[in-house]
């Protein structure tokens, strides 16, 4: 019979489309649970769905931040079995350190990482126990790679990164795979949401020049980097629906090519000094010519280019 696959954070972005692309699936090889915190805002799911929903999609309640909420809605599900689950749920947060409460940060923890955690709790006994089961965790290239004024964000990705990475060891003893995805920018409300919170905070305890870094010289560069390297969040679901179905699922999956030789920076300099260099310098010296190393990367980065260096 169908896989149950259920997907945490379904209202908008990644999530939404990934649910509706397993309910698609021409096989018919999922039942797709898909959750969002907030059931008022079903309606994008709901029309992106069509004529999927009560047949190989439901929508349920659930809030990755309440153990109350997450038995509720295993609760509901046949015999409570989940055969994949993705810890999709997720928030960005950007800002310079001085101006975020320890308050704030835990919060971006309680849903990035003990949100994720919780899930993988609440479903990892009846896997073992069926030696079956896939746990993927939306992740990040910011959970491989920190970026400045991602701080906070960068730090509750890299937590997941080591979580799953100690845990897929042991759960590859019961036959349950673990995935990391790692996108590099989405355009979502992801982004949104941040700009959002940008414009409401006042920087309290920042001084004006990393105020001016953080404004002038990092937003503009992130802009960049959303309208240049951008992903829809089709492409990353249709990247996480080929990771659920293969046989063997991989470990980790880059979802964006031209991120790619950034990540390898680090990998490149076991001192660290190459990556935390070329950030360094493609944010506070190139200045307005950002968009130029932007666009050479892309450049390098194209096929065209790696069939001219590399020919098969
Ligand atoms: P999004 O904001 O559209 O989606 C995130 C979803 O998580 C929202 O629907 C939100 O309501 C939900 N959510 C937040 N807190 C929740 C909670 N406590 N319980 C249940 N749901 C909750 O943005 P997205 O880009 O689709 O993000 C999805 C995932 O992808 C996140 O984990 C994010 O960190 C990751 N990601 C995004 C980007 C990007 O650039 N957009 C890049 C890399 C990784």
């Amino acid at each position: 019979g169908p896989r149950t696959v259920l997907v945490t954070g379904c209202s908008s972005g990644i999530g939404l489309r990934l649910a509706v692309q397993l309910a698609q699936d021409p096989g018919q090889r999922y039942q797709v649970v898909a959750t969002m915190r907030d059931l008022q805002k079903r309606e994008k799911l709901e029309q992106a769905a069509g004529g999927t929903l009560g047949r190989t999609l439901s929508i349920r309640r659930l809030d990755v931040c309440s153990d109350a909420s997450v038995a509720e809605c295993l609760g509901g599900l046949p015999d409570g079995r989940v055969d994949v689950l993705v810890n999709n749920a997720g928030v960005g947060h950007i800002g310079p350190i001085e101006s975020i409460s320890i308050a704030e940060m835990k919060r971006v923890f309680e849903t990035n990482f003990f949100g994720a955690v919780r899930m993988v709790q609440a479903v990892l006994p009846d896997m073992k126990r069926r030696r079956n089961g896939h746990i993927v965790v939306m992740s990040s290239v910011m959970g491989l790679q920190g970026i400045v004024f991602n701080d906070v964000y960068a730090a509750s990705k890299f937590a997941m990164e080591g979580f799953c990475e100690s845990l897929a060891v042991q759960l590859l003893q019961f036959q349950v795979f673990v995935s990391l995805v790692e996108p590099g920018p989405v355009n979502t409300d992801f982004e949104l949401k941040l700009m959002e919170d940008v414009s409401r905070s006042e920087f309290p305890g920042t001084d004006p020049a990393t105020l001016r870094y953080f404004q002038e010289v990092y937003l503009p560069a992130s802009r960049e980097i959303f309208s240049t390297m951008g992903q829809s969040p089709e492409a990353v679901a249709k990247a996480v629906v080929q990771v659920i179905g293969a046989a063997r699922p991989p470990f980790r999956t880059l979802t964006n090519p031209l991120y790619t030789p950034l990540t390898a920076l680090k990998y490149a300099d076991p001192s660290g000094e190459l990556s935390v260099r070329t950030y360094h310098n493609l944010l506070f010296n190139y200045g307005a010519f950002f968009h130029l190393s932007m666009r050479a990367l892309r450049c390098l980065t194209c096929q065209c280019f790696r069939r001219r260096v590399a020919p098969a």
